[in-house]
């Protein structure tokens, strides 16, 4: 199959209004005649979902959790970029754009990143029109602050709480929509297969949490806004329940998964304290903006912080990046940070940790203005470390956080299986090698508010009137593959616990396939991870049944599709011989340590057919081209 991403030709500005205008339209009376069916109500479904029933399409929209405001976007903490310019420092819808192809190191779509800018000024104008509580400053403005890889402030936020927030407001759109009778939510329900019919994506074959309950559901067109994939490395700021098991089912269906190797090690979160730690905490990347990151000048330095004086203390990103400092993307902060560490300067118990110190800024701005923008935070600190940090720096070291792999789609959100669209985190489309900070919520809002609801249209169009039932054959074969396979784990009754497996799995993974790579270790996680498939497949041990709550099934069925991806994402990392934004291949680095990209080899999207599992998968790469933003060393100096 070539791979047709539809990106429109002409002018960059006028690519997203031409293709809008090109694109086949549903009249109103018609969009009740379509079912859409949205898997996840975070901020990429929940907005999605609304949207698409304000229309006038009838969407029923599924998640997981117990409400929809339970999804993992609720987490995100520090904001969401626009290129409003508020603050008059110079940004645009160009510099916006410029930022995330460069931030992104040279490895996401132009068109795609352009509209996504252009798209950022509609978000906020949406959200405050709902109410989203955004912090002002004195005058009433919307106030903004700064994330790393931008030299100007253009992050919305509302204290430590933007996902929060913009959540609620999406939430409300959803809400209404369900009073109106136009969306259906099933909250609990996790969906186990895709259902295609001839080729097209038909209907999702769901599990009750609750109850056991495998149902059918057919639609005439599927969307995904499932979220990420960090959750591979077990531990991670991701909330326990993320997973890749709708992406991962859908993949095996025929959708391409695109740069699964492609994930972001977040430079702040806090250090992990012991062995049986399930999570990881962020700590926001908007705390970069007033806090300093040093270690000891001298290595295995054991004072105190406070005993260790201004001139033996190294803050390294501010002498190594002069010109971004603190702020440099976090691709290049966490690779610092992981430098500092192995080379000695570690900080904290388990000499992991680098400082995030607030003395400066204290002194500056006084605590009140630090507690006002940072308060939540601080508080959240204080709690799992037991650390003050307005009196000691917090100790952060780099985490898994966020997958800018995932399946891949074309500029109308679809994948490569037709009727079946993918949004928010669990696509590939905008942030290339590496996402910029509070990128993630703009792209998840513009897919879900304003490009899906246009592009979904253009697909729906031609198709009136030809409806598939539930009683099709397709949905009775999808439907007894997710019966066999929850019978299968119940059956196992190994020694294990899946917990076990999916930390151990977590484990080969950060070591090989994290913050650096080599084709050695590559190679060896390559073996390392079937062996481990094997082991989970014979000797893992799920307790209870399956007609009631059960986690310990719930984890088995998604830690099975982690041992799956796994070795993807190895494949592909060992396949990009070159280094780009979060994916360090340790043979392909500056002299300075930056990474050293081959454009003349690797400037494509690599976008993975499955061929089953434990066999080869086929390599289709998507050539990107850079008109607008020719492709340089990044520098941060
Ligand atoms: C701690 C933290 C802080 C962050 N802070 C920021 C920030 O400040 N700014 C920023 O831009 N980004 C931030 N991010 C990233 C951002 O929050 C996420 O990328 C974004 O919220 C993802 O939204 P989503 O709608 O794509 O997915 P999610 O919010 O993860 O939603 C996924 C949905 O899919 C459902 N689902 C998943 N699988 C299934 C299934 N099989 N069946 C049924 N339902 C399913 C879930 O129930 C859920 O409703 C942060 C991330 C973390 C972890």
């Amino acid at each position: 199959m070539t791979l047709d991403s539809k990106i429109p030709s002409g002018p960059i500005e006028d690519r997203w209004d031409n293709h809008r205008f090109d694109m086949k339209l549903v009249n109103p009376a018609n969009k009740r005649k379509f079912d859409v069916i949205v898997v996840g109500s975070g901020l990429a479904g929940g907005s999605a979902s609304a949207s698409m029933a304000e229309l006038g399409y009838n969407v029923k929209c599924f998640c997981y959790q117990d409400t929809a405001r339970r999804a993992h976007s609720i987490a995100a903490q520090g904001g969401i970029n626009a290129a409003k310019n508020y603050p008059n420092d110079g940004d645009s819808i160009y510099r916006l754009f410029y930022d995330t192809v460069k931030g992104g190191d040279f490895r996401s779509r132009e068109s795609n990143v352009y509209r996504l800018s252009q798209l950022s000024l509609n978000i906020i104008d949406q959200a405050v029109a709902q109410g989203v509580p955004f912090a002002r400053e004195y005058s009433g403005m919307l106030d903004n602050r700064s994330f790393g890889g931008a030299q100007v402030s253009r992050t919305f936020y509302a204290r430590g709480q933007t996902g929060q927030q913009l959540l609620l407001g999406a939430y409300q759109a959803l809400a209404r929509q369900v009073h109106k009778g136009k969306v259906e939510m099933y909250p609990r329900h996790e969906m186990l297969d895709v259902v295609l019919v001839e080729g097209e994506a038909r209907g999702i074959i769901t599990r009750n949490l609750n109850t056991g309950e495998v149902k059918r559901w057919a639609a005439d067109a599927v969307v995904l806004a499932t979220g990420g994939y960090s959750r591979v490395f077990y531990l991670s700021t991701n909330a326990m329940g993320c997973n890749v098991t709708a992406a991962w089912r859908a993949h095996k269906k025929g959708a391409y998964f695109a740069n699964p190797c492609y994930t972001q090690i977040h430079p702040t979160a806090i250090p992990q304290a012991g062995e049986h730690q399930s999570k990881l905490t962020l700590m926001s990347e908007s705390l970069r903006n007033d806090g300093r990151i040093w270690v000891p000048k001298k290595a295995g330095d054991d004072r105190p912080a406070g005993q260790i004086p201004e001139d033996e203390r190294d803050y390294y990103l501010e002498r190594r990046y002069p010109a971004f400092g603190n702020l440099v993307p976090r691709d290049i902060a966490s690779r610092a940070a992981k430098q500092m560490v192995d080379e000695g300067h570690g900080v904290g118990p388990t000499k992991v940790g680098v400082f995030l110190d607030f003395e400066e800024a204290i002194g500056r701005l006084g605590k009140h203005v630090i507690e006002e923008r940072y308060g939540n935070l601080f508080e959240m600190y204080e709690k799992i470390t037991g650390d003050d940090p307005y009196k000691t720096p917090m100790r952060i070291y780099p985490a898994p956080h966020y997958t800018m792999g995932g399946l891949w789609v074309d500029y109308e959100l679809q994948s490569t299986v037709p009727g079946l669209f993918v949004i928010g985190e669990a696509n590939f489309s905008d942030h290339g090698a590496n996402r910029l900070g509070a990128s993630a919520l703009m792209q998840g809002l513009a897919d879900g508010y304003f490009v899906l609801p246009y592009t979904i249209g253009n697909y729906l169009a031609p198709r009136m009137g030809q409806k598939v039932g539930t009683d099709h054959a397709a949905f009775a074969e999808s439907e007894q593959y997710v019966n066999d396979r929850v019978e299968k784990l119940l059956a196992i009754q190994g020694e294990r616990t899946v917990d076990s497996i999916h930390r151990e799995l977590g484990t080969v993974m950060w070591e090989k396939c994290g913050m650096a790579r080599s084709a050695e270790g590559l190679e060896e996680a390559l073996e390392e991870i079937p062996r481990l498939r094997e082991e989970f497949w014979s000797n893992v041990r799920v307790l209870g049944d399956d007609e009631e709550v059960n986690e310990s099934l719930e984890k088995a069925g998604r830690t099975a599709d982690f041992l799956e991806l796994a070795e993807l994402m190895c494949r592909d990392a060992l396949d990009r011989e070159e280094s780009c934004g979060g994916h360090f291949r340790v043979e392909y680095q500056t002299e300075e340590g930056e990474a050293l990209r081959r454009d003349d080899e690797f400037t494509y999207v690599a976008a993975w057919e499955h061929n089953g599992v434990g066999k080869e998968p086929t390599l289709h790469k998507e050539p990107l081209e850079f008109e607008y933003v020719k492709p340089s060393q990044r520098s941060y100096k």
